[in-house]
């Protein structure tokens, strides 16, 4: 079997790791993300469990109030900013490790949301925004996707392999 490495970075619980805030399993895996990860070509990536956060946790959302904007706290208050910082962090040194380009998120998560987040004040709220992993893995040139729009990754991922 020819040795592969792997070229695309995907949210841990896309693909069937139980390292959500709930501990819950996703209820069906793309075939895309199946299929790639069968190739090798994916490396599963939980940047909240990498900054150190165990399952299950309490839910965290960033916070938009003016005195601790874009810091990350649970709902019970507890500031688990130094942990996301850290997994994100962590995210980019595998993905440089690897030579990683692309990523795929889970969109809406603290960490990984790619075009919205929930709004700080744990009512359910979505607005648009990212995640503090997002943001430091497109900060450092990484193509994102997100579950939604992972068809237009096929061509890529095409051209890869
Ligand atoms: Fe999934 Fe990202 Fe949340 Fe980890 S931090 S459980 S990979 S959405």
């Amino acid at each position: 079997m020819e040795s592969v490495r792997p070229k695309i970075l995907v949210s841990a619980c896309l693909v069937g790791c139980r390292s959500r805030y709930d501990a819950a399993l996703p209820e069906v895996i793309d075939k895309r993300l199946s299929q790639w990860m069968e190739w090798g070509l994916v490396l599963p990536f939980c940047p909240e469990t990498a900054g150190g956060l165990a399952v299950p946790r309490p839910p965290a959302e960033i916070s938009r109030r003016a005195a601790s904007d874009g810091k990350v706290f649970t709902c019970s208050g507890e500031d688990v900013t130094e942990n996301f910082v850290a997994g994100a962090k962590n995210a980019v040194t595998a993905v440089r490790f690897f030579g990683i380009q692309a990523a795929v998120l889970k969109d809406g998560s603290p960490s990984c949301g790619l075009t919205w987040i929930y709004d700080g004040f744990f009512r359910n709220k979505r607005i648009p925004g990212r995640g503090i992993a997002a943001a430091l893995l497109a900060a450092n040139k990484i193509a994102l996707f997100n579950e939604i729009n992972l068809a237009l990754l096929e061509d890529w991922v095409a051209k890869e392999i």
